[in-house]
């Protein structure tokens, strides 16, 4: 093999560079150039990328987001728009694709290799953390830390005023920032899409909480939680209990910034292995993180996979700790 290709695919991640620039170098000294295809499967579909070499990953490590851009590709679900991107790969000389991403866009690179015969290894990226066969995708260890930094300056305000706040993090299906998010953050509550607690519960221990005299009161609300995200749980709590409320919607700000020295690494890692992987001749991979170690997860595992659970210990754990 002597050209590879890389991309990232759905929604952008701290890390991606991180990993981007680990696959390129440890291409280049086993003497295999590297290409980025630009804005993901789009890119791939145009034939559209940048050459790779070792000064051009130079300093993104640090650098959120993904320099080669990201998109969702809605063509790219068609057969034979696959057929023809991968048709110009192999005229451009480029033997095997590396896939940053979720299990869409897993699902993408699977179907290159099913279809085509093409090498393909996927390196999860998700701040969502929801890639069955790793412990962590990359993004999500900075994206939780970006949320509990959030917190902490809304506690400050919370303490002093005694203002009860509803915290909105991203999480459409999961809740994996949610949970880690508010047990971090020592967040009064926790709503998540997966488990729904009981807004009855929620408003016993937010009184008993006044009761105590307890002046800061942070209610941390997944976007996908069912009863609506931060803004309905805040109406519903605000109709039972008479106490200044505000909602914040943190959004975006997740999403981006420098990857924690944690996402670099599991990055880092990841990238080098994929490359390793693919020019020993293996594919059909991802790169997961299994209890500290990375390992190789065959795609149709990671596809065909549940979304992880999330940790309800945790969950149990925020709601105990929350005093
Ligand atoms: P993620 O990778 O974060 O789960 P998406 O589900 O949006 O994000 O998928 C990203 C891209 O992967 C899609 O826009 C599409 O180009 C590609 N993709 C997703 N599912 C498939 C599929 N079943 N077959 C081929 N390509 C797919």
């Amino acid at each position: 093999m002597k050209r590879l290709g890389i991309l990232t695919s759905g929604g952008d991640a701290p890390g991606m560079n991180a990993a981007i620039r680990a696959a390129v170098r440890t291409a280049s000294a086993r003497e295999i150039g590297m290409v980025g295809y630009i804005d993901g499967f789009a890119g791939f579909v145009a034939g559209e990328y940048l050459e790779l070499d070792d000064r051009a990953v130079g300093n993104i490590i640090q650098r959120g987001g993904t320099f080669i851009g990201t998109s969702r590709c809605p063509e790219f679900l068609d057969a034979g728009v696959r057929a023809a991107a991968v048709h110009q790969m192999r005229a451009a000389g480029i033997g095997g694709l590396i896939v940053i991403g979720g299990d869409g866009s897993f699902r993408g690179a699977r179907a290159l290799e099913q279809e085509h015969g093409l090498p393909v290894a996927g390196i999860p990226g998700t701040i969502d953390n929801d890639v069955y066969g790793t412990d962590e995708a990359i993004g999500f260890h900075t994206a939780v830390n970006t949320a509990v930094l959030a917190i902490d300056h809304v506690r400050d305000t919370s303490e002093s005023t005694g203002t009860m706040f509803f915290v909105e993090v991203m999480g459409r299906t999961s809740g994996a920032i949610a949970l880690h998010t508010a047990l971090a953050g020592g967040a009064a509550g926790v709503l998540v899409p997966e488990a729904h607690e009981d807004i009855a519960h929620l408003l016993d221990r937010l009184h008993t909480s006044i009761e105590r005299g307890k002046r800061s009161h942070i209610v941390v609300v997944a976007e996908g939680d069912r009863a609506g995200g931060a803004f309905a749980v805040a109406e519903l709590v605000g109709r039972q209990i008479d106490h200044p409320f505000r909602v914040i919607v943190l959004g975006h700000i997740q999403r981006g910034g420098r990857p924690t020295a944690r996402d670099r690494i599991v990055a880092s890692v990841s990238g080098a292995l994929a490359v390793e992987g693919l020019a020993a001749g293996r594919s059909g991979f991802m790169i997961g993180m299994q209890g500290g170690r990375a390992v190789e997860v065959p795609l149709s595992d990671v596809v065909a996979g549940a979304h992880p659970e999330p940790e309800y210990g945790l969950l149990q754990l925020a709601q105990t700790l929350s005093g």
